[in-house]
């Protein structure tokens, strides 16, 4: 029996019942990485010998029986932008390059406390800026449904692994939808929470006023237990909130019956693929049988939201990516001529074309003079978006949307032409702009065999009803039980 493509649930029944050991699950995984890496090169660190003796550690608790927590023993990989304590974090770019931070994310810190063995570090698009990962400066990472496509972005190795069993569960960081947009890709669940609800301590910024961490799961119980480990107020970060976090699996209800179901007819329009609308439509039908009520809405101001998007995360990541000047951490110019060459060489040769872009773009925002036309316009509109959903929030429990509105597409594809790689964010970026949570999780194939993601928004706070709607669609189909044939792919490759 293979355990590598179990899930967390399922896996700690086995721990806790002792059929098998955390170790050797750890070995099972590793035995995974090694045949399916290769291809798929999703992980930027591999981190063995700390998770075999973090799979130590977990099964001696198991064998002292003691109630071990849900997440003890499962092997877990994380997003080369949330810093791991003694081991490299590169946020995918040549100025880190050399990164190794001193302390662990609080997130880091729950997970230790539940006893989860870290597999290592995933692949991402530099800084987080991206919708393919392809803006690594290490690797390009493959869809494990096509190798020739793109995994998504910019979470794409951590979405990639789970979707490979590669690694259980990962976690991953979404601004514009970079937790969502890949777990769609992928065919995976992935959850970006309520801005404020998990700490965004030691989570390198991009974005400070969008950045939160959330979950990568196979199914959407998984889901639920890792974001009981991970959320929750934080001192180290002013911005999460102070608020009981309840107990998510209490949320996992098969049961449709009184659930309102917003559809926005915005997010059906142009630049939709017809099949992606085919499966969203065909999985919002299942809901609607099982008892949900659905009906169309309207969120006007959803076609700003890109445009707003491209003026607020690039103003807010021009100040965040000051800090790297050669000084403090991460890689340095050789023989600068004096101290302004160094800052000069040192940000020329460490960041890739994106982030320079979203620096340019940002700064450009921020300069006297077009501040109030860019950075506050955009803030105006960003209030607008919200209002649309508070009014929404007011009608529906839950708002359903494609989660992309194409399946991932062919590496290259879009590197050329900027505007269509962030024309990618369209159906995420609304959503981030409002701090709301939203989930998306596998509704279905394309012809061609490439996965498509239903998403579901709620308004803030309000992850139980996105868990409820989540999980009873996934109870009542199968979409979420299908594997990327990766055998296939490895002849074939
Ligand atoms: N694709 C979006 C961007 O490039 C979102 C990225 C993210 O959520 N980190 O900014």
């Amino acid at each position: 029996m293979s355990l590598y493509n179990l899930t967390a649930h399922a896996l700690h029944e086995k721990l806790k019942a002792r059929e098998i050991t955390a170790v050797a699950l750890t070995e099972s995984v590793y035995a995974r990485i090694e045949a399916v890496e290769p291809h798929v090169k999703g992980y930027l660190t591999l981190t063995k010998d700390i998770a075999l003796e973090q799979a130590r550690a977990a099964d001696a608790g198991f064998q002292k029986g003691n109630d071990m927590p849900p997440l003890a023993g499962i092997p877990i990989a994380i997003k080369d932008v949330i810093c791991t304590k003694g081991v490299r974090t590169t946020c995918a770019s040549k100025i880190l390059s050399n990164f190794v931070p001193p302390y662990d994310a609080t997130v880091m810190t729950k997970l230790h406390q539940q006893g989860v063995v870290m597999l290592g570090k995933t692949n991402m698009d530099e800084f987080a800026m991206g919708s393919s990962t392809e803006n690594s400066a290490y690797q390009i990472t493959h869809n494990p449904w096509n190798l020739g496509t793109i995994p998504g972005g910019s979470s794409g190795g951590s979405a990639a692994v789970v979707s490979a069993d590669a690694a259980i569960c990962s976690l991953g960081s979404d601004t514009g939808g970079s937790i969502r947009q890949p777990a769609a890709l992928c065919g995976v669940v992935g959850m970006k929470p309520t801005y404020g609800r998990v700490s965004r301590y030691g989570l390198v910024a991009f974005a400070s006023s969008l950045d939160q961490i959330g979950p990568f799961s196979k199914d959407v119980t998984d889901c639920a237990l890792l974001l009981n480990a991970i959320c929750g107020s934080d001192a180290m970060d002013s911005t999460s909130v102070d608020m009981p976090v309840p107990d998510f699996t209490q949320s996992l209800i098969n049961d449709a019956k009184g659930l309102k179901i917003g559809v926005p007819k915005e997010y059906f329009a142009q630049g939709l693929e017809a099949e992606v609308a085919d499966r969203v439509h065909a999985a919002i039908a299942v809901l609607e049988q099982l008892g949900a009520t659905v009906e169309e809405i309207s969120l006007p101001h959803t076609e700003y939201a890109i445009a707003t998007y491209y003026i607020i995360a690039p103003a807010e990541a021009s100040a965040n990516l000051a800090r790297y000047d050669g000084v403090r951490y991460g890689y340095r110019t050789e023989n600068p001529a004096d101290l302004l060459n160094m800052y000069k060489k040192t940000r020329s040769e460490g960041f890739g074309p994106e982030v320079k872009r979203r620096i340019m773009l940002g700064t450009f925002a921020l300069s006297a003079g077009y501040q109030d036309a860019y950075y506050r316009k955009a803030q105006k509109v960003r209030t607008l978006i919200k209002s649309d959903f508070d009014a929404a929030f007011q009608k529906v429990d839950v708002i359903a949307t494609p989660t992309s509105p194409t399946p991932a597409f062919k590496i290259g594809e879009r590197t050329a032409d900027a505007l269509q790689m962030y024309l990618s964010d369209v159906m995420t970026t609304p959503a981030s702009h409002a701090g709301l949570p939203g989930i998306s999780v596998p509704c279905g194939f394309v012809e061609s065999g490439l996965p498509v993601g239903l998403q579901f928004l709620a308004a803030p706070f309000a992850e139980e009803k996105l868990l409820r709607a989540a999980y009873t669609f996934e109870q009542n189909t199968e979409h979420h039980r299908q594997k990327p044939d990766l055998s296939s792919f490895l002849v074939e490759n």
